[in-house]
């Protein structure tokens, strides 16, 4: 079997974790703050926060924020659920809007779903390729937009506009017009969880890049606090001969990143462009090559003039299926012992959303989009030969079941 996304653990990166076992120091500490520093220089931006998932930052952030009851945070129907749950969490009410056929989210729908309520929007860079930052952060500057914002918190009257946190799980290293993903919004949050392109087995990481009059450095000091249940001092600086005494300043959370899951980052990070990323692409170009002479085929959008994916997931569509052909499909394609995904199930399908009363048919789009989209293979293990099972697996699949449903 050829499985769908394997971590990439090799003897370097299981050598770091047991330097790091061994080196005494466990949780946050000299190893989280490296990749912090790393991290920033890579993506350009002031500071980066690490934590223990990308979930974790993005409810962070939207807390930081004083999202809450009542407000409105817009974001694509396409997405995974953490981007809506950390919302729901704060009382607050996501407002999906759908896609473009690059399955990012559509500027036009974001626009026409900006209310009084509206405090953030969140984009998400579906499978590696960057939303439309400038078009984006354009619009929350925008005279009638900025009048139409109710600022209800100091954080919200320093903005004075809707925030944007960027979902960029999927997209570490991806480019825009020249600038790398993290530098692109106010915020950025990172996923290195097992499946991402850059993996702490679990883990995140929260960009800062808030314009003035915002101080990004105290922010991260702040953060850092709110993070480890609002403790004025963390455990590495109690270390320090004479310095036990420690307050708390607010009921924090508990999202720090540990030393362990640094130890595989910072291995990760540095050979992330140089060789992870290379790798992606050429899987990608090859799938590309591969699917291009059939006219059922539908390849992805992932480098355009002005943006360059980080090869994360390849989301092959299919033309002219409906839904229950793409499921007849991949049913074959794991019987010729091959693992696809599909990315995402959309939100409206979702009982809990649908329950809220969220529903699909709201979402032309993201459901034609879904309904005909199957994710393949993906990986920097995966071989040459691997990658022509995976193509051969799909076109005789999708051939078989065009026979079907044309006999
Ligand atoms: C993986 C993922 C997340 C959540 O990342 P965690 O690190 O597991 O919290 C959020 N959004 C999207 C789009 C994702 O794919």
């Amino acid at each position: 079997m050829i499985p769908f996304s394997p971590p990439r653990i090799d003897q370097q990166i299981i050598d770091e974790v047991v330097n790091t076992l061994k080196s005494g120091w466990i949780t946050t500490g000299p190893r989280t703050k490296m990749f912090e520093k790393r991290l920033a220089e890579y993506c350009n931006v002031p500071e980066v926060l690490c934590l223990n998932s990308a979930t974790a930052g993005l409810e962070l952030m939207l807390q930081w924020y004083g999202v809450k009851t009542g407000d409105e945070v817009i974001m694509p129907a396409y997405t995974y659920c953490a981007t809506a749950n950390v919302v729901i969490h704060c009382g607050a009410k996501p407002v999906f809007v759908d896609i473009n056929d690059d399955f990012n989210i559509s500027l036009k729908q974001i626009e026409n779903a900006i209310t009084e309520k509206t405090k953030v929007i969140m984009p998400v860079d579906i499978a590696g390729f960057p939303c439309d930052y400038d078009e984006i952060n354009t619009l929350v500057k925008r005279a009638d937009i900025v009048e139409k914002f109710q600022a209800a918190t100091e954080e919200q009257k320093k903005l004075s506009r809707i925030l944007v946190l960027s979902d960029a799980a999927h997209s570490l290293g991806a480019v825009y017009k020249g600038k790398k993903t993290g530098s692109l919004s106010d915020v950025t949050v990172f996923s290195f969880h097992a499946v991402k392109n850059l993996t702490t087995a679990e883990g995140g990481a929260v960009c800062l890049n808030l314009p003035e009059p915002f101080n990004n450095r105290a922010l991260y000091d702040y953060f850092c606090i709110k993070s480890l249940h609002g403790q004025n001092k963390d455990a590495l600086s109690k270390t320090k001969i004479g310095n036990w005494r420690y307050d708390v300043i607010e009921a924090g959370y508990k999202l720090n990143m540990t030393d362990i899951q640094a130890a595989m980052g910072l291995v990760e990070l540095a050979r992330y462009d140089a060789d992870m990323l290379i790798r992606r692409k050429k899987i990608f170009h090859t799938y590309s090559d591969k699917f291009a002479k059939y006219s059922w085929a539908q390849l992805p959008e992932y480098e355009s003039i002005n943006k360059t994916t980080s090869y994360h997931v390849y989301l092959l569509r299919i033309k002219n299926i409906t839904e229950i052909q793409r499921d007849e499909i991949i049913s074959r394609i794991f019987e010729k012992q091959v693992g696809v995904n599909v990315h995402f199930i959309p939100l409206p399908l979702m009982s809990f959303y649908k329950k809220l009363g969220y529903c699909i048919e709201n979402y032309p789009s993201t459901y034609n989009n879904y309904s005909r989209e199957i994710s393949l293979p993906v990986y920097y293990d995966l071989t040459d030969e691997q990658i022509n099972i995976v193509a051969d697996a799909v076109i005789s699949s999708v051939e078989e079941t065009r026979n079907i449903i044309y006999l």
